[in-house]
């Protein structure tokens, strides 16, 4: 089994119950076991003018290839009739396979760790969430990602 870190996002057509449901959804996939959830976020949109986003990140326990785990993450999308009209425009639901255990992936489909994740803050904090001691596979930790993060712009829903 590997741990791996989900970055859950959405913006359009009810984007809470895009995540709620979502995360249910993460839950059912083959060959995978559910561990632990993030708090929700609400972040403001970069690129386009366009709503916030409900940010969130999930960890699982996984038997799946890293490539299958997209297939399957990029079904769901589809499922959520994702909307892929703008570059880093508004979508129904985004799915991103943050980290796949201490792989590092360099391939076509799949960048590992994601690109971002070091520079968003709505992908920091909700993995600070879950694991706070997090260490990258490149050796640095997530605390000092998140030193180097503001959480500008994000909000914890509920708060
Ligand atoms: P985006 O529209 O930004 O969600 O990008 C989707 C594309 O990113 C897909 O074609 C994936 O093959 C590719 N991709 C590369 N690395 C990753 C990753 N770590 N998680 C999800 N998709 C990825």
């Amino acid at each position: 089994m590997t741990r791996v870190y989900i970055g859950l996002g959405s913006n359009i057509e009810e984007p809470l119950a895009q995540i709620t449901q979502a995360l249910a959804e993460l839950a059912q996939l083959p060959d995978t076991q559910w561990l632990a959830q993030s708090r929700l976020y609400r972040s403001k949109a970069i690129g386009p003018v366009q709503p916030d986003y409900i940010n969130a990140v999930a960890l699982l326990d996984t038997r799946l290839t890293p490539l299958a785990l997209l297939d399957a993450l990029q079904a769901l999308e589809q499922h959520h009739r994702r909307v892929r009209l703008e570059h880093w425009g508004p979508r129904t639901l985004d799915l991103d396979i943050l980290l796949f255990g201490d792989q590092v992936i360099a391939s076509e489909r799949l960048t590992v760790p994601h690109p971002f994740l070091t520079q968003r803050s709505f992908v920091l904090y909700p993995l600070a969430d879950i694991s706070p001691a997090l260490v990258l596979p490149d050796g640095t930790s997530l605390q000092q990602h998140l030193n180097a993060c503001a959480p500008e712009g994000l909000q914890v829903l509920g708060d």
